[in-house]
């Protein structure tokens, strides 16, 4: 292996380990200079901006049977997504958009078709702004991690939360992502949405990727509402305070006029020199807005 002046790797030692076993124990004895790669997209973006450096040792994770497709437990509604599982897999498996059709969707909006033959649903989750996660979180996501010494459960939205601030996640391997669909009550009829709204220039990130999932019952009143964000950089969220005040409310002009103001001033997305923070949250509640008239309807 050639090293440059700084010590560094001109090209990384890429090993290829068989089972989840053998690439923890890798990962533990490689430290910071070893990097677990999935289907190295997003890796390869941040070594080509500069985000950052290319380490001395890939761990190529993607020969592990034990990561691959998806289990349906159709009796419990859930749906356990291996992190190696691509999102072409995702967006043309017809069980993945009857069971969850949000993140048949958002797979669909992620990247061009020779990316996401390589992109992965692990990757796309753990990138943390990924535009998998508004939908992934309608869901109930549970994360499936392998730290070392034994197996770890984890519901996504704690993890979004503290990821950020607490990096020790970054020693472990994502083995799943299981989902739970949603139950129907009785006499009540379920609307979904995502969008993902974005600049024409390809490949800027998105300004604010929304997930929506409502149930409406004969009388027109709102059930088991959920509603996730996310866009550019911010870290996508359920929106509890807006789910609590619509539950139970009549999808009607008065409610729909009122939830736009709250989305607007609940609602905290990260801006940038292109977006500001006031734009995304209007989109946002334009969103949900629209959604909610087309149920209403
Ligand atoms: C041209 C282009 C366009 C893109 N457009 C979009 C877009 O529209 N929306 C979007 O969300 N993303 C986009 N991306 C980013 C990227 O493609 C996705 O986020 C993708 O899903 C990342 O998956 P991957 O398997 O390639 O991850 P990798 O690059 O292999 O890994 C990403 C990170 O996760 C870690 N990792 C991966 N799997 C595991 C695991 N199982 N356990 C532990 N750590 C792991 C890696 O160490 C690395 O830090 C784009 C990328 C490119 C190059």
């Amino acid at each position: 292996m050639a090293a440059n002046a700084q010590g560094v790797a001109e090209a990384p030692f890429v090993w290829h380990p068989a089972t989840t076993a053998e690439a923890v124990q890798l990962k533990a004895s490689l430290g910071a200079e070893g990097v677990f790669a999935a289907g190295g997209t997003l890796l390869r973006t941040q070594w080509e901006s500069g985000l950052a450096a290319m380490p001395n040792h890939l761990i190529n994770i993607g020969a592990i049977v034990e990561l691959q497709g998806l289990q349906l437990d159709v009796g419990s509604g859930r749906g356990s997504f291996g992190a190696m599982m691509t999102l072409s897999d995702i967006r043309t498996s017809p069980i993945v958009n009857t069971r969850f059709p949000l993140l048949t969707e958002a797979a669909r909006s992620i990247a061009a078709p020779s990316i996401r033959n390589l992109a992965t649903i692990g990757g796309n989750v753990l990138s943390m702004v990924g535009d998998s996660l508004p939908a992934l979180l309608i869901y109930d996501p549970v994360l499936h991690w392998h730290d070392g010494s034994s197996g770890l459960e984890e519901p996504l939205s704690d993890w979004l939360s503290t990821a950020a601030a607490h990096p020790a996640w970054k020693e472990r391997l994502l083995l799943s992502v299981s989902l739970t669909e949603p139950a129907l009550d009785s006499n009540t009829k379920r609307f979904v949405a995502y969008h993902k709204v974005g600049r024409r220039d390809a490949f800027t990130p998105s300004v604010v990727t929304a997930a929506f999932s409502i149930q409406l019952d004969p009388d027109n009143r709102l059930r088991d509402v959920r509603l996730a964000f996310g866009g550019g950089q911010t870290i996508p969220h359920r929106l509890e305070t807006v789910e609590q005040f619509l539950i139970g409310k009549p999808a009607d002009k008065k409610i729909i006029t009122e939830v736009y103001s709250m989305i607007v001033e609940h609602y905290e997305p990260k801006g940038d020199a292109f977006v500001p923070v006031s734009y995304r949250k209007k989109a946002a509640a334009n969103l949900i807005a629209s959604e909610l008239w087309k149920a209403a309807r």
